[in-house]
């Protein structure tokens, strides 16, 4: 699926080496947007930039850190540089590393909370003065927060990991009060379980267990499902906002 009424907008996708964000930057790239890839891993959005340029789309790869101040600095810098000014942001890059609260895992919670909201900060405040020109200018504007039903819904071991994603939808229902009046759209997906490298960076083998057995008792999500729902988002006619959406597995409801 594509979506036409994106060609000629310009986006900022993290999190765009694996998952989602690939998935999210390839829709947009096969919809006509020229798309800046960022995630810390550049083989793989050289790989992806390549591929996307290859179809006949535009695409960037920017090796980023979102959780370094600098980093995000020189990459919207550089997006700047090479499309002007960019009119879609996707803040989607995450981390989620559960444990026990009482395993006192403060590398983990640092790592969750300076990637998942922190870093989905920083990007905001480098691109925010983006949208507003380009909204100012009749363009039409978006931030895209990836957050999680983890949001709304308790699991054990994963306290940290949620309150992050709580942290990230509440942040995004005040900034729509800040930026809708501006016609700049905030919008926040909140998916449930879908098949990525998520999982991978669990270093608790019980819990890791215990996320396989998910998958194989509910059919998950792909990537491209939640890509085909901020497609359909953000190519919406500018006055029309889907501020806040849940998608989950069938199964999972
Ligand atoms: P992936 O692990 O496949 O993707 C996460 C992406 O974030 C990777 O591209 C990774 O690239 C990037 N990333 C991680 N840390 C940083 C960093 N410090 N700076 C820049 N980029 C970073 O998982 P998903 O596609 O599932 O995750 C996308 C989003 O969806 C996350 O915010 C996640 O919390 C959320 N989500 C996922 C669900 C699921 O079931 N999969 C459910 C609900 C929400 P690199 O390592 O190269 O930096």
């Amino acid at each position: 699926m594509t979506y036409p009424a994106l060609a000629g907008r310009t986006a900022v996708v993290t999190g765009a080496a694996s998952g989602m964000g690939e998935a999210t930057a390839r829709l947009l790239a096969a919809s006509g947007v020229r798309v800046a890839l960022l995630a810390r891993r550049a083989e793989r959005l050289e790989g992806l930039a390549a591929k996307i340029v290859a179809d006949g789309g535009q695409a960037l790869a920017v090796p980023t850190d979102v959780t370094d101040q600098a980093s995000v600095d020189a990459a919207a810098a550089r997006v700047r540089g090479a499309y002007g000014t960019v009119d879609l942001v996707v803040n989607n890059a995450g981390v989620m590393l559960p444990n026990p609260l009482d395993h006192g895992r403060i590398d983990e919670w640092t790592r969750m909370i300076d990637t998942n909201l922190t870093g989905a900060l920083r990007v905001t405040r480098a691109f925010t003065a983006d949208l507003l020109a380009a909204a100012a200018e009749g363009r039409t504007a978006d931030l895209v927060n990836v957050s999680s039903i983890a949001s709304h819904v308790t699991f054990p071991d994963y306290a940290v990991y949620s309150a992050t994603k709580a942290a990230l939808t509440q942040l995004s229902a005040a900034l729509r009060s800040e930026l809708g009046p501006r016609a700049v759209r905030v919008s926040t997906v909140e998916p449930g379980l879908t098949a990525t490298e998520l999982g991978d960076h669990i270093d608790n083998p019980e819990l890791s267990e215990q996320l396989g057995g998910m998958f194989a008792a509910i059919p998950a999500l792909g990537a491209e499902d939640v890509a085909d729902l901020i497609g359909y988002t953000v190519s919406r006619r500018r006055e029309v906002n889907l501020r806040q959406l849940i998608v989950l597995p069938t199964g999972q409801a």
